[in-house]
């Protein structure tokens, strides 16, 4: 199923652009560092074994979790067919975890995708339906770009129809939070210019926004949003619908909470909050004193 949206840089297309992001972060002069490792990171709990075990919990994500058949098409260009094979196995390598990730009662998630390998391409990226397109002069200049391909990924299961209003900032911004908050957590984000910046940014922007809210209010949130997606005709009310605040108003609490553009980043700022918030409490005697490094240790929560 194509999508139409708006990508950051005004395009509307059919397709999702992806890589935007990792353009973006280019000229941030960041990307080269992005090393994905696909096998530092197992298959996220194998799951299969216990899925009989607890049968009511998610159905859709246990019958889908088996396995992703991929196809290579390096036609175009042949010398690109070994990072592809990398890309394949990391797709592979995250998809259960994905689906879990994105669980939404009913939906069946495709169990086959093609990458083709592009050797002119407008974009670093996009996915459209099952397949996956990849500019091979992008993932020469960046080969460690692999996390790339787990965006990519979570567009294709997204699978997400027409919406009322153009919400393709939020489709972006899951797709980063996937990403960069659940694939690749360790990455560090230049911080986000709250003077400038805002939720409609899309991307890690948004992503940052989902990963504190999953933190501030709901740790389902992304998981509820993809499900209200997956059903369409959404617009940016969905917020209050699952939180009973705006888009806006919680934006607001984002930029006053300091906005943090990744788990390290978050980690670190509720640890000093902690800290200020034992210090500032001691007058009064109800400090909560322990409560402080409790909270300043558990730098995974927002990335588990
Ligand atoms: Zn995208």
């Amino acid at each position: 199923m194509l999508l139409r949206l708006n990508c950051a840089d005004g395009w509307m297309r059919a397709v999702h652009i992806c890589g935007m992001a990792a353009m973006l972060m280019l000229a941030a002069g960041g990307v080269a560092a992005v090393a994905a490792e696909p096998e530092a990171k197992p298959a996220p709990k194998a799951e299969a074994p216990a899925a009989d075990a607890k049968k009511p919990a998610e159905p859709a994500a246990e019958k889908a979790a088996p396995k992703l058949e991929i196809v290579i098409n390096a036609e175009e260009s042949p010398e690109s067919a070994a990072w592809a094979e990398k890309a394949k196995a990391v797709c592979q390598a995250y998809y259960p975890k994905l689906i879990e990730e994105l669980a939404s009662d009913g939906f069946v998630p495709r169990t086959s995708v093609t990458i083709v390998m592009k050797r002119k391409y407008f974009a670093p990226a996009a996915a459209s339906g099952g397949t996956i397109s990849v500019s091979v002069p992008h993932i020469t200049a960046n080969p460690g770009d692999l996390g790339m391909m787990v965006h990519e990924l979570t567009h294709v299961i997204q699978a997400y129809p027409g919406q009322k209003a153009n919400l393709g900032w939020l489709t972006e911004g899951i797709a980063d939070y996937i990403r960069f908050w659940k694939y690749e957590p360790q990455v560090a984000q230049a911080p986000i210019n709250t003077k400038t910046a805002s939720y409609r940014d899309a991307y890690r922007t948004t992503a940052a926004f989902l990963g504190w809210m999953s933190d501030a209010h709901d740790p389902h949130i992304v998981r509820k949003l993809n499900a209200r997606m997956r059903h369409g005709g959404c617009d940016e009310t969905i917020f209050k619908d699952l939180l009973g605040k705006s888009v806006d108003e919680l934006w607001a609490e984002f930029v006053a909470a300091g906005a943090p553009s990744s788990p390290a980043a978050l980690a670190a700022m509720k640890a000093k909050t902690a800290k200020e918030a034992g210090a500032n409490g001691e007058p009064k005697g109800e400090a909560k004193g322990e409560s402080a490094p409790a909270d300043a240790a558990k730098p995974a929560a927002p990335a588990k």
